[in-house]
This record gives structure tokens, sequence and C-alpha cells, in this order.
């Protein structure tokens, strides 16, 4: 392992940002990941500070036959920002954000988390669509898809994708978008980080200011009915309300009145980028439709602040295993059983999601991007969650076993950002008909299969 981080040092002339290998004193907390069930050993972790660094750590990966990873923000749940025995390009340096706003754009370097995004265009009273989590990585959120809050006005994040800056697996730097590089513009938009190392970003901005946004609890015991009433409700709210329904426990803390701390709950987080009367009127048909609820909590906030609201519950080191699917019509039955995996949550973090993608995801068609899935309505995400590594087998278990019962009622594949290591089956079946087409691409932009650290797709000549 040291002779490449010494032979790193020789050959990396010039290498602007900081090499670290396994015997520096910060080794440990450097290729530490967000998801502790996860332990990988690089035996190089390039921090680049610019694309030429990126470039640099390319080539040498290649030239020693290195697996190589490309980490942004580390969320990753199968740990694919790392990789044992190989190159990791750590791109936490390259974190620059420039707000056009007159453009109604944002520029990001590729190691960007969200938060610094939100914080930086909400400025401006603008935002683009992204994730439910802050310190979730620009990179990996955004390649791989990027539901949240706002898919239901705004589209997926891959929507809102204007260019990206791309080091393929030559090294050379290539931009790519719909005029530049369009088959690698295309794939970019789902096809995950296949096709090379996104130094930058190029996003639309919407004006999107403060919103109305938080939780309504029901007791986990109505979870079937509160499931029922939410999907009749859904698909007919307007595009400014967006609400996914959780199974998850209270957290015990404030603003959550303590009665209610660590309460198994069901319910929906609410987000409306219209005004407090317009959010309340909006979502009055489900609340009428349903008893009175434990909490109902939405209140005007800034977009940043419900887009931060679970880093609290969720910060780097828990022990994480999820599972996912993407749901075309949720039925009777399925319901029955999410109500009796619901009540069963193995332990508080635990929790099950369900984003729906309609609205503005809906006006792309399946194969205008590689993110096939457009006729879907909801991504189901089982996620086992626990500080303590000796329930690492329960969390396993549950998320596994709430996944594999209600498959048969999915619409097949997989959200790819929010699978663990579930093998290339389920790799084609996430991708159906676009697997074909970016296999090519694949093969076109990274031949030799460097970028496979990832969701692969196996690089295919037409
Ligand atoms: C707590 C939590 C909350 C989440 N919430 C959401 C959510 O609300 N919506 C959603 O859509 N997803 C969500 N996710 C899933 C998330 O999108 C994926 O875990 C994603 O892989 C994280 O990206 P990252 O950059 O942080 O990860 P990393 O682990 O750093 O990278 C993951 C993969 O992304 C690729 N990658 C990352 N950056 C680049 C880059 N600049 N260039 C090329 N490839 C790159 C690489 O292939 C790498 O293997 C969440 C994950 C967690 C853990």
């Amino acid at each position: 392992m040291s002779t490449s981080i010494t032979s790193a040092n020789q050959e990396l002339a010039g290498f602007a940002g900081r090499l670290i290998g396994p015997d520096d004193s910060d080794y440990d907390e450097a290729r530490s990941l967000y998801n502790a069930m996860i332990d990988r050993r690089p035996a190089l972790i390039a921090r680049c500070a610019n694309t030429a660094d990126v470039s640099k750590a390319v080539g040498f990966a290649r030239e020693h036959d290195l697996r190589l990873a490309i980490r942004g923000g580390a969320h990753n749940g199968a740990g694919l920002g790392s990789v044992d025995d190989g190159v990791v390009i750590d791109l936490s340096l390259m974190r620059d954000v420039v707000v056009d706003p007159e453009g109604r754009t944002v520029r990001v370097g590729g190691g960007c988390t969200w938060g610094e995004v939100d914080a930086a265009t909400n400025e401006h009273g603008l935002a683009t669509p992204s994730g439910i989590i802050s310190t979730t990585g620009v990179g990996g959120l955004t390649l791989g898809g990027g539901l949240g809050h706002l898919t239901r006005q705004c589209g997926l994040a891959i929507d809102n994708l204007l260019e990206a800056e791309v080091v393929l697996a030559n090294g050379e730097l290539v931009t790519a978008n719909a005029e530049q590089n369009p088959d690698l513009f295309w794939a970019l938009r789902g096809g995950g980080g296949n096709f090379g190392v996104v130094t930058s970003f190029l996003f639309r901005l919407h004006e999107v200011d403060t919103v109305i946004a938080g939780p309504t609890f029901w007791p986990v015991e109505s979870g079937a009915e509160v499931l029922r009433a939410y999907r009749d409700f859904m698909p007919s709210a307007p595009r400014e309300l967006n609400g996914f329904f959780l199974f998850g426990s209270v957290p015990p803390g404030p603003p959550f009145p303590e009665e209610l701390h660590l309460r198994k709950v069901c319910g929906v987080v609410w987000c409306h980028t219209g005004t407090e009367e317009e959010a309340a009127a909006d979502m009055k048909p489900l609340l009428d439709a349903l008893p009175e609820p434990l909490l109902h909590g939405p209140a005007p906030m800034p977009h940043p602040a419900i887009q931060g609201a679970f880093d609290g519950v969720y910060p780097a080191g828990d022990q994480w295993y999820w599972r996912a699917d993407f749901v075309k019509q949720i039925s009777d039955e399925a319901i029955e059983i999410h109500a009796r995996f619901g009540a069963a949550m193995p332990t508080w973090k635990s929790t099950m999601h369900l984003y729906p993608i309609d609205g503005a995801a809906h006006d792309v068609g399946p194969t205008d991007t590689a993110w096939s899935y457009r006729d879907a309505n909801y991504n189901a995400v089982f996620a086992g969650v626990d500080p303590d590594p000796a329930n690492v087998d329960a969390i396993r278990r549950w998320s596994i076993d709430y996944q594999e019962a209600l498959h048969p009622y999915s619409a097949g594949g997989a959200y790819v950002n929010m699978m663990m290591e579930e093998g290339q089956e389920r790799i084609r079946a996430s991708y159906r008909g676009n697997y074909d087409r970016l296999a090519q691409i694949k093969a076109k932009y990274d031949p030799d299969n460097t970028f496979r650290v990832n969701q692969n797709i196996e690089p295919k000549a037409a």
C-alpha cells in the first residue's frame, strides 16, 4: 500500500491539493464515510484542488492499474465514494459556488454539499431542487437523479442541470451540455459517476425563497388509514405542494413536544412554495379526510431551513442499510404490508419514505435523460439506521424484508442513489431501455471502465 503513496508523491509533481496515505495522521478521518457500516482503506486519497489535480490522479490510478473511486459528499449508502487499496479522488476542496442572479444559474464545484448551494442561492431568493439533507454531496445526488422537496414543482436535480465540466478517463477536461458532447450530457443525467469526474455543475435556479414546510404526524397505528388517504390525495395536489409520506419516530428534542419524543408515527413532510394561506388550502383535503393529527407543524421558513431540517437526526457516523424501489401505484395490499413493517421499525432512526416523483418530473420523457423511471409516481426507500453497530443485523433485516415484501408491488427497478451493492441485474432493471445506450456512451468515454466504483454500467460498443 505505502508504495502507492510514495510513488504518488514522486510522480504527481505539481499536485496542488494533498495526497493522503495510510501513514498520515489524518488518514482515518480522511477515509471515513457517512455510513459508518462501511470501512474502506484506500491506498491513496488524492484531495484535489483543481481540475489539473483530478486529471493527474486519474492518470496515476490508470498507470498503476489501481481501482478509482470518486468522493463528493461521501453520503453514498453503499460507500461507493471510496475503495479498498485503490485511489480516491476526493473533491472536498473544490466547492466554489457562484450565483448569477440575473441569468438565474448557479455554478457549483464538484465537491460541494447542498447546504452550501442552498445558502448561496437563498441570498437571492432563488433555489434549485436537490435532496432533503443538506450535508449530501451535489455530485452523487445530481448524477443519480436528485429527488427532494422541490421535485413536484421544479423536477429532479438533473432536470435543472444545464452543463457539466468533466475530467474523462483519458484525463481530458470537456464540457457537456445540450450543444457540446450532448451524448455525454444525456448520460450524466442519471448515469451516476460512470462517465468521468464532474468538476463543476451549472444549474438553473427558480424563484423559491420562503417555503411553508414541516411535518404532520399521526400515530403509527393509523399507518394504513393515513397512507390510503395520502395515496388518494397526492396525485391531484398542485405542484407547489410537495409532501413525502413517512414512517419514523418523533426526534427526541426541540421543537417537538416532549410527550411525543421517540413516539413511532406515520405522516407527511410538507414543503409548499406559495403563501401560508395557499399551503393551508392545498393541504386541507388530506387533513379533512383524516382524524386530528398528533402534530401539524408546517410553518414559513427560508428554503435552506427545511433542507437542513433532518441534519440533526442523521449526522455522519450512523450505521445505514437501505433498499429502494420505484412505485407506480400503491395498492390496498401494499398499504397493509407498509402498515405492518412501519409499526415494526427496529430503531428510532429507522424510517420509510415515499417520495413523490410526479409533477414537473413527469414533464421529461423516459428517454430524454438517462433516468428512465419517469412513469413511476413514487420512490420508496426503506432505511434501517442506528448509531450502534450492535444493531446492524436488525436494521439490515428490517430493510431487506420490507423491500422484498413490497417488491412484487413495485415498478421493478430502483433509484440508483438509494441502492446498496445489489448486482448487475438490478442496475440494468433501474435503467431499463436506457441501459444499452448508456453502455455505448460508456464505451466511447470510458472504454476500460476506469470509473467502475459506482452502480456500474459496463462499456459495450455499438
Ligand atoms: C442521509 C442521506 C440523505 C439522502 N437524501 C437524498 C435525497 O433527499 N434525495 C436524493 O436524491 N438522494 C438522497 N440521498 C442519496 C444520495 O443521493 C446518494 O447517497 C449519493 O450517492 C450521495 O452523493 P455524495 O456525493 O454525497 O456521495 P459520495 O459517496 O461522495 O459519492 C457517491 C458516488 O457518486 C459519484 N460522484 C460523486 N461526486 C461525483 C462527481 N463530482 N463526479 C462524478 N461522480 C461523482 C461517484 O460515482 C460516487 O461513487 C441521501 C443519502 C443519505 C445518506
